[in-house]
């Protein structure tokens, strides 16, 4: 394969479509020479090479690329019509990086190679001697740092000397004397380092394009690779390209320009440019640039044809483009363009906009909204000055998006209190456990020390669309006295302000200014496209009449998991009545309690089935383990006391019942279905409650489509006898009520055992749900709650590329595809749907398209999120 690609006047190997191999920047600018625009000309060596180049690690090229280059760099000069080293006609290059994917300010470039004392002098006669000994300080400069790692500020020190001098501000008032003092003056720079100032302008191009392979391994680069999780690249090309000049007067200048406004997504050129300049100096700040529209007037031609070009680069490009320009005496010469970044705002506007001017279809407007373009618009913000100007005191996991501004809770009581007092609260804990949920829900934001992506706290929290840091590892919170302390001597108390940005994982000091999520009708009409073009329906996990009411807001087509044990925490009421039924002796006693319970959920399901009218329900039954209802400490011992008098059974061996729960492993112990098949009569209680619940809904003309799903199944036995414990009791009540309701009974495959045997599962299985998050946890035997620490050495190793708690990993996969091909064997119409957090992470939603899954379920927060996954897998 060629190690060298040409582009300019007519003359271009590469395409936009070669960005892996050229980079974008070599790709874009092959692409925009092809169709017409003016483009400096040069050449690109791939990234191959650079591949290359530092496996060979000697600093030197690898064989024959110095060859090939001096054949491109020959045709760049035939044409150009220059000739790099000729004092007579001069050639002068810029060296720049470019990689596949952009790294603004990260690699290198080099500006006006091909000077030295000879060329100089012939630039000068040719073109003015200021022109001419601007552009060498400016080359010497940038060769220094880029190529000799001198540094920036020698530099700097001598042009800020001559300028005193010559008493002016600005560089580019200086005249062509002082011009040329700074040059020599910057020869001495490079004798005081020790340094010699290569005067062969063909040993500068070399020793600058290995400068620039060299800049794909520096700190910075790989820092942001690591930051930005940019994997898998070769390196970065060098694009060699003869320069235009924006230096050259007063109808020369250089810029950049997004062809939309970024911010807003408004159809308005954004950009700025600076005349008489070049390169960075309109990023460096020593002059301020002018806003685009000016350069109408300053230089009307080229900004004509830049306007043009704008227009042909949407269309060509289909999308808002980020472009850098140089007009060289009047004259438009394009440098670079890309995709444009661009906030959630804009991202929707711009969609909306290109479909209704004929530039995109519907189906290309879908792809052109990312995930956290929309999760940008769902959660509030903090404004960017406030960012800028906030302190960081502490960083954590970005366990769910959005900005939380509060004062400091230790306890649910707490954040409940500042809650009734109107306060906003940040409940911070060492690591919540379900019984923090209401001080979780009273808290505009929450707070761990410990836990990962996947800990309770950020789960309950994303599915409320709360803000959370989870996994903070560098506080400490101390919940007895209520001090979390933060590191660097920071303290916080009750009653102290901090701030809590979810989407970076940033815990600030103090109050920081918040902008709130706004719905435009170009969302609107943005997510009718995405419904109309996916196959995948979203459904959302929702516990309350409350969540379910969100969710369907936010476009969900049913519910696909309540956890009915999340309303167990409501009231107080309730929690004892599940403690009863817990610490029951016998069964008469147990059906007491579940009496009780019965009365609750079926008013919880009502309210959900009004809340989802039309649309399908699924209810998994009881899955956590029981010990986990249980108080702690002091309460402990009252609630022992209690059920001690009331049932006159002596209070050591009521103590006895709660050890005996006590279990080493409780994620693998007592819970789900084999609660169930224990103790009947809990399931018998919960389907009746469903059941109860629909017929009463149904009798008031609101349609039902109950699903009832046994949790944690891992053979055809155990689902065979939950089936037929639950159907009995649907019929009789359905027997006593007088009437039918459309239910199902189902499963969740989340043993890896159920996926393997999926085939005789689904002989008593109507549906099948995926629970990945348990799916994931025994697959992989890594415990969704203390992986934390591991997994983020296996992401840095590279021994893992994806947090499989977040993107479902290729084994579990594996285990999805074999349970829907076997189970839809045994039965054709199977219905099957993923509830797992994996339902609102795009990458997972694709391959559940690609399965044919039925839906996918998620939290109300994430449900246009998953929406928008479904309809880009589907385009
Ligand atoms: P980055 O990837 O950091 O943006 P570039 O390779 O785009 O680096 O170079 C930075 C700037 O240098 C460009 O925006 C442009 O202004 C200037 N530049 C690069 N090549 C040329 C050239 N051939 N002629 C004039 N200016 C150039
Ligand atoms: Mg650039
Ligand atoms: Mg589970």
């Amino acid at each position: 394969a060629p190690k060298v690609y040409v582009f300019g006047a007519g003359r271009n190997e590469g395409d936009a479509s070669m960005c892996d191999l050229l980079g974008g920047k070599g790709a874009n600018l092959a692409e925009m020479s092809r169709i017409g625009l003016s483009v400096p000309p040069g050449f690109t060596i791939t990234t191959a090479v650079c591949a290359e180049y530092n496996r060979l690690g000697n600093r030197d090229l690898p064989l024959g690329v110095w060859e090939d280059a001096l054949v491109g760099l020959r045709e760049v000069e035939a044409m150009a019509g220059l000739k790099l080293g000729d004092a007579a006609s001069p050639l002068l290059l810029s060296v720049r990086s470019g990689a596949a994917i952009s790294m603004p300010g990260m690699l290198d470039t080099v500006l006006n190679l091909g000077l030295n004392d000879l060329v100089v002098e012939g630039l000068a006669a040719k073109c003015g001697a200021a022109f001419a000994y601007d552009s060498y300080r400016r080359f010497m400069d940038m060769y220094g740092c880029v190529v000799l790692g001198m540094s920036h500020e020698s530099f700097e020190r001598e042009l800020d000397a001559v300028k005193r001098e010559a008493g002016v501000e600005k560089d580019n008032e200086l005249d062509a004397e002082r011009l040329r003092a700074l040059c020599a003056r910057f020869k001495g720079v490079y004798r005081e380092a020790g340094l010699s100032f290569p005067e062969d302008p063909l040993e500068q191009m070399r020793l600058a394009i290995c400068a620039v392979f060299d800049s794909w391994n520096s700190a910075r680069a790989i820092k942001y690779r690591e930051v930005q999780k940019i994997k898998g690249l070769r390196g970065t090309a060098v694009n060699v390209q003869a320069m235009a000049y924006g230096n050259m007067g007063d109808t020369s200048a250089t810029g950049v320009l997004f062809t939309r406004d970024a911010s807003t997504g408004e159809n308005r050129l954004y950009g700025e440019y600076l005349i008489n300049a070049q390169g960075e100096d309109v990023v460096a700040g020593i002059r301020t640039p002018e806003p685009i529209e000016t350069l109408r007037e300053r230089i009307p031609e080229a900004y004509d044809e830049l306007l043009r070009n704008t227009r042909i680069l949407e269309e060509h490009y289909r999308d808002m483009q980020d472009i850098e320009f140089t007009v060289q005496e009047g004259k438009l010469y394009m440098l670079q363009c890309r995709s444009g970044k661009r906030t959630g705002v804009a991202a929707v506007k711009i969609a909306t906009d290109m479909v209704r001017e004929g530039l995109v279809t519907k189906r290309e407007a879908v792809n052109m909204v990312g995930a956290d373009h929309l999760d940008q618009l769902l959660h509030p913000q903090f404004t960017e000055e406030a960012k800028g100007s906030g302190e960081v005191v502490a960083t954590g996991l970005p366990a769910s998006p959005g900005a939380a501004v509060g004062v400091v809770a230790f306890s649910t009581e707490e954040a409940e209190d500042l809650q009734s007092r109107g306060q906003p609260a940040i409940l911070v804990r060492v690591e919540t456990s379900p019984e923090d949920v209401g001080g979780m829900a009273a808290a505009q934001g929450i707070l761990t020390e410990r836990g990962g992506m996947t800990s309770h706290a950020a789960v309950v929290a994303r599915g409320w669309g709360k803000t959370c840091i989870s996994g903070a590892t560098g506080i400490k919170v101390n919940e007895q006295d209520g001090v979390l302390e933060c590191g660097a001597g920071r303290v916080y108390r009750r009653g102290d302000w901090v701030s809590l940005d979810g989407s970076e994982g940033k815990v600030y000091d103090g109050k920081l200014a918040v902008q709130a999520a706004k719905m435009t009708p170009e969302m609107e009409e943005f997510m009718g496209w995405v419904d109309e073009m996916r196959k995948l329906r979203v459904l959302a996990n929702a516990d309350t009449p409350e969540d379910a009411e969100k969710a369907r807001e936010n476009g969900a087509e049913g519910i696909g998991l309540v956890r009915t044990e999340h309303m167990f925490f409501k009231t107080e009421e309730r929690l004892r009545s599940v403690r009863r039924m817990i610490m029951a002796a016998d069964e008469a006693e147990r059906r007491k309690a579940l009496d009780e319970i019965l009365v609750f959920q079926r008013e919880d399901f009502e309210g959900i089935f009004r809340a989802m009218r039309g649309l399908p329900v699924t209810i998994r039954l009881l899955d956590p383990p029981l010990h986990e209802f249980l108080p702690e400490g002091k309460e402990l011992e009252d609630l022992v006391g209690a059920i001690s008098l009331e049932t006159s059974v002596p209070r050591q061996e009521v103590l006895q019942r709660v050890e005996k729960l006590q279990e080493v492993n409780p994620m693998l112990g007592f819970r789900g279905c084999r609660l169930a098949i224990a103790h009947p009569e809990i399931a018998r209680t919960q389907a009746r409650a469903v059941l109860e619940a629909a017929c009463n809904a149904q009798r008031e003309g609101c349609e039902v489509f109950p699903d009832i799903m046994v949790p944690l199944v891992g053979s055809r036995a155990e689902l065979a006898n939950q089936e037929r414990v639950i159907r009995q009791e649907c019929e009789s009540v359905m027997r006593e009520k007088g009437t039918r309701v459309d239910y199902k009974v189902g499963t969740m495959i989340e043993v890896p055992r159920a996926a393997l045997m999926a085939g005789q599962i689904a002989e008593h299985a109507e549906f099948f749900s995926f629970g990945t998050n348990d799916l994931t946890q025994m697959t992989m035997g890594f415990s969704r709650d203390d992986s934390a620490a591991f997994l983020n050495t296996y992401l840095a190793e590279g021994i893992i590329a994806q947090d499989p708690f977040q993107t479902l990993d290729a084994g579990v996969k594996e285990l999805m595809e074999m349970a829907v091909k076997r189970g839809r064997k045994q039965r054709p119409d199977l219905k099957v749907g993923l509830c797992g957090e994996h339902g609102g992470d795009p990458a997972s939603v694709k391959f559940c398209d690609s399965l044919g899954l039925n839906y996918v379920s998620c939290s109300p927060f994430r449900v246009p999120i998953a929406r928008l996954a479904a309809a880009q897998a589907a385009v």
